[in-house]
C-alpha cells in the first residue's frame, strides 16, 4: 500500500518568507520552495524566535572556540548560549515526532548555519568554520538525516540529489 504520509522536512522558517529575522525582515527562498516544496511538506523552526528573543531582536554572532562556540549578541554582548542549548535539546525531541526526512538550513546564521559559519576567535579574528547552534544540536540528534542549506540547493540536479536523499532516508525509516 502507498504510503501516504507526507514527506517532512523542516526548515528554518525564515526561508518560508516569514518575518522572523533580527531586523523584522525574511529570506524567501522563491527557487527553493517553488522546486523541493512541491514534493514535501514544511515543518518550520526558528530558534531563534522559539526561543524567545522576538522580532525584531539585536543581531548575535559565535565567539570562542569553533567546537564549543557561545552564541552572544553583537552591540550588549548578552550570551544566549545556555538557553539555546536548553531550547534545542527539547525541540529536537519535539520534531522527532513528527517524523522528519530532512532539514533545509539558512545558510551562515549563528543559529541555523551547518557549515562555515562566522564565528570570531578570542582574539577578535574571525574564522568561518563553526556551526548554528540549533543546526549542531540537530546534527548531533539526527545523525544520519539529510540536511543542506539553501545556498547550495538551487540547481535542479542539487535539489533532485538533495530529494533522493530524503526519500531514501524516509524508507530507510520505514
Ligand atoms: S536563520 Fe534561523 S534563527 Fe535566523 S531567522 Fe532564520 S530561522 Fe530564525
Amino acid at each position: 500500500m502507498a504510503n501516504t504520509i507526507p514527506v517532512r522536512v523542516g526548515i528554518s522558517q525564515c526561508l518560508l518568507g516569514d518575518n522572523v529575522r533580527y531586523d523584522g525582515g525574511h529570506k524567501h527562498d522563491s527557487v527553493l520552495i517553488e522546486t523541493l516544496g512541491r514534493h514535501v511538506e514544511w515543518v518550520p523552526v526558528c530558534p531563534e524566535v522559539e526561543v524567545g528573543l522576538g522580532t525584531p531582536r539585536e543581531p548575535m554572532h559565535l565567539v570562542g572556540d569553533p567546537q564549543a562556540p557561545r552564541l552572544v549578541t553583537l552591540n550588549t554582548g548578552v550570551d544566549h548560549t545556555d538557553v539555546m542549548h536548553r531550547f534545542a535539546q527539547k525541540r529536537v525531541r519535539e520534531l522527532e515526532a513528527l517524523n522528519l526526512s530532512g532539514f533545509v538550513f539558512k545558510s551562515a546564521s549563528p543559529s541555523c548555519g551547518i557549515r562555515e559559519v562566522s564565528l570570531f576567535t578570542t582574539q577578535s579574528v574571525e574564522t568561518r568554520d563553526s556551526i548554528g547552534l540549533f543546526a549542531r544540536a540537530f546534527m548531533e540528534h539526527f545523525p544520519e538525516m539529510p540536511v543542506e542549506d539553501e545556498s547550495r540547493l538551487h540547481d535542479p540536479q542539487a535539489v533532485k540529489d538533495f530529494l533522493e536523499r530524503v526519500l531514501a532516508y524516509r524508507r530507510s525509516r520505514n
